[in-house]
């Protein structure tokens, strides 16, 4: 176990009491009475305009990668699978391990109570979870449940698309899957995150190896679906143009595996990340301060320059991603989460930039978002963001920087045995080509 999980573990510290609890209140009730209890619960559904697909975000167990034996951590970046519903996501769990049938139709309650028997033809269903093959969020009754023929999906949408981590791809349960989805026209959608393996897993706590990505792409590609690969615009911890580098980097190879698309992920400030857990307990932090780490409010949170500079450079390296690429939670999940923004969050920079990477999207025009990323220099935020850029190059390599934020990650969490943890982590960052 690397120390990436015992700092998200002691940060979900918490939640994970309250999930505890809740788990085993519901855990002394029969599974009928909790399926009960809990029939009336809706999925979330986010609706984009179109041309952009529709979002349903079944209620489930919630991620398992995230949830171990009830203490919770799971990637540094991610909130989505346990900070909607806690109770819940316990009560669920409970369900589950009592009774997978009961389980399998609530999962699907969750969609007909929001949007009852899809009759009509729709355009793209993005139908997930957490991670849609595992065996305990996912087992096949659920997809008997959702997409055998009594169905919520009495008419098949256009394109389906599916969260799965690439660590729960096999070649069985892709066959399961498409034996009730059938084949064509569906997308997998799999978090790659970044593709340097050390900063994935000893850092973003993804705990996938490239081995396991690179034989998920070839089963999704052999099995006639198209792979969508999600990665980061914005590492937690790492500065502005270390990010941008590890995205670049990550672009590179996902185009040279072959992915079908590949979607951008500007890095959000959410409630127990690992960024937030930065931005609560260290922006006064000195160490972190001198090499712009910790930066006030804007600490644990990219800037919108970032993601336009990301996305115009990758877009001058790999001409061919132009048409093949997306960007997520960009202007969703407004509620508790923090969207990137520059120097000053009013300034109409930031909807100006927004409204360029949207039109982007939706044009596949370039020319707009390269013309923006030179006029963008004359903002008044933007000088602010060089003496940032200049601030952060204190922070040397990305071993440097992980290595200094790691530390003092690590006493802020430990004040009183700091040192065994940090001397297991030097251990860990020997491996760390950076
Ligand atoms: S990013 Fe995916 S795998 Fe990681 S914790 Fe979130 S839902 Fe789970
Ligand atoms: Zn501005």
């Amino acid at each position: 176990m690397y120390i990436i999980q015992d700092i998200m573990t002691e940060i979900w510290e918490p939640i994970s009491n309250t999930y505890k609890e809740a788990y085993e209140k519901a855990s002394k009730m029969d599974a009928k009475e909790i399926f009960e209890k809990l029939r009336h619960l809706e999925m979330f559904i986010v609706e984009y305009p179109d041309p952009y697909p529709k979002m349903n975000l079944l209620v489930t167990t919630g991620c398992h990668h995230a949830i171990k034996d009830g203490n919770i951590s799971g990637c540094s970046m991610c909130n989505d699978s346990i900070s909607r519903m806690t109770d819940s996501f316990a009560v669920v769990n409970a369900l589950r391990h009592k009774d997978i049938d009961l389980y399998a139709k609530l999962v699907r309650l969750s969609f007909e109570n929001k949007r009852g028997i899809i009759r009509e033809q729709m355009g793209t269903e993005v139908v997930t979870g957490c991670d849609c093959l595992n065996e305990m969020e996912f087992p096949e009754q659920v997809f008997k449940e959702m997409f055998g023929c009594n169905g919520v999906f009495q008419v098949r949408p256009f394109r389906y698309s599916f969260e799965i981590r690439a660590d729960s791809i096999n070649k069985e349960k892709l066959d399961m899957m498409l034996g009730y989805l059938g084949r064509g026209r569906t997308y997998i959608e799999i978090g790659v995150e970044v593709v340097n393996e050390w900063v994935r897993n000893h850092w973003i706590n993804k705990n996938v190896t490239d081995n396991q990505i690179e034989t998920a792409i070839s089963l999704i590609r052999e099995a006639g679906c198209k792979v969508n690969a999600n990665v980061l615009i914005g590492v937690p911890g790492l500065t502005e143009e270390q990010s941008i580098d590890l995205f670049l980097e990550s672009v590179k190879k996902l185009i040279e595996l072959k992915v079908d698309r590949i979607t951008f992920h500007p890095l959000n400030r959410k409630p127990y990340t690992l960024h937030n857990f930065i931005y609560e307990n260290l922006r006064d932090n000195d160490r972190l301060a001198e090499i712009g780490i910790a930066n006030g409010e804007h600490t644990g949170l990219t800037w919108m320059f970032t993601a336009v500079e990301a996305m115009a450079r990758a877009f001058e390296m790999t001409p061919q991603l132009k048409g093949n690429f997306g960007v997520g939670q960009f202007n969703i999940f407004r509620g508790s989460d923090v969207l990137a923004y520059n120097n000053d969050r009013e300034c109409q920079c930031n909807e100006q930039l927004f409204d360029v990477i949207d039109r982007a999207m939706k044009t596949l025009d370039m020319k707009e978002l390269m013309e923006t990323r030179e006029t963008m220099k004359k903002d008044k935020c933007y000088e602010e963001y060089l003496k940032l850029i200049e601030k952060q190059k204190k922070a040397g390599s990305i071993a440097n920087t992980v290595s200094i934020v790691g530390e003092e990650v690590i006493k802020a969490l430990w004040p009183d045995c700091w040192e065994k943890k940090i001397e297991k982590f030097k251990k860990e960052m020997e491996s760390l080509k950076a």
